[in-house]
């Protein structure tokens, strides 16, 4: 039975949490069937060159499409199947989709786009992965470098595993990505110890930015130093104009957020773009409407 302490020290039963602890057991055993019953999708959400027009890559975003709770969002099923034991058979599925998605644009013409996928800690300290991924890229006849693999610091629980990871997927010629950069506490120590090609700028950073002066300071050191170190500073959850404007100023290469497009599915970013000679770009309509 659930229950939780009082503020006296006396524990009373609480029928919410066992109502959650129920609901939970439910979703991670429904989870179970959703890479069999195909209800995993994947979202893309467009990456901007400084313009906010061509379009230079994009992130493949999971979604799970449940038969009665409809489209649930990834903050409430990674954890979930980190715990349950199913993210590294999702995080396969994960690779490899991506990987089918790349090969399917290129057929379209769209061929200078790079592919970015999320990893969960569980999958960094795997020693199979570089072979998963490997695995991946050759059934879909895909370049290694068109495949960005998104890490986060907090990701990095168990250093000297995830390098190991790491390096063998560098050696590959797979891109790596830091991913909500700046908020970790070891964020330059790891710079040093890794084979990085891209920083992703914290949206929490990019949210302040016109409010306090203080992380605009902080942006422009994280770029004068990613640049010194030769990385490709991305910039996310750009939502207004104005964030824009003084991200551009400051020296990112590029941009991702609901300013530009949300992430969508493979099918609406087709509709979404119109194509001007090698370059893709944004429609300028209707865009930002999708959800
Ligand atoms: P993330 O990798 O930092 O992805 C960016 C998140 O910010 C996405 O949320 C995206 O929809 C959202 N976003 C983009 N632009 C804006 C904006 O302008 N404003 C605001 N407020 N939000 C914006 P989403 O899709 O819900 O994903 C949340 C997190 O779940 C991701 O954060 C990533 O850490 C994780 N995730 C997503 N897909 C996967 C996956 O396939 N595997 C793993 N392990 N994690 C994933
Ligand atoms: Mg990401
Ligand atoms: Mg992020
Ligand atoms: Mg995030």
């Amino acid at each position: 039975r659930a229950k939780s302490q009082g503020k006296n020290g006396y524990w009373f039963y609480d029928p919410s949490l066992e109502a959650n602890a129920r609901e939970l057991l439910q979703l991670a055993q429904d989870l179970r069937w959703a890479v069999q019953r195909n209800e995993l999708t994947l979202y893309y959400q467009p990456k901007l060159d400084v313009s906010g027009e061509t379009i230079v890559g994009v992130e493949a975003l999971l979604r799970w499409g449940h038969p009665t709770r409809g489209l649930i969002l990834p903050e409430r099923f990674i954890g979930l199947a980190e715990r349950v034991g199913l993210i590294l058979p999702i995080g396969e599925w994960v690779i490899d989709e991506a990987c089918r998605q790349i090969a399917n644009w290129r057929s379209m013409g769209l061929t200078d786009w790079t592919m970015a996928v999320n990893l969960s800690a569980i999958q960094i300290r795997h020693s199979a992965l570089p072979d998963i991924v490997y695995a991946a890229l050759e059934r879909h006849a895909v370049a290694p470098h068109c495949l960005v693999l998104e890490i986060t610091e907090s990701t990095m629980v168990d250093m000297d595993a995830s390098i190991q990871v790491i390096e063998r997927l560098h050696r590959m010629g797979v891109q790596i990505a830091i991913d909500d950069f700046g908020i970790g506490y070891s964020s330059l120590l790891n710079l040093k110890r890794l084979p990085v090609h891209e920083l992703k700028i914290d949206r929490g950073f990019v949210r302040e930015l016109e409010s306090r002066t203080s992380d605009e300071a902080i942006v422009s050191a994280i770029v004068a130093m990613g640049k010194t170190l030769n990385l490709r500073i991305v910039a996310e959850g750009v939502e207004t104009a104005e964030q824009h404007a003084l991200l551009s100023g400051i020296g990112c290469h590029s941009m991702q957020g609901f300013l530009f497009a949300q992430p969508m599915p493979a099918d609406r970013l087709v509709e979404s773009i119109e194509q001007d000679g090698a370059r893709v770009r944004l429609k300028r309509s209707g865009v930002n409407a999708s959800a």
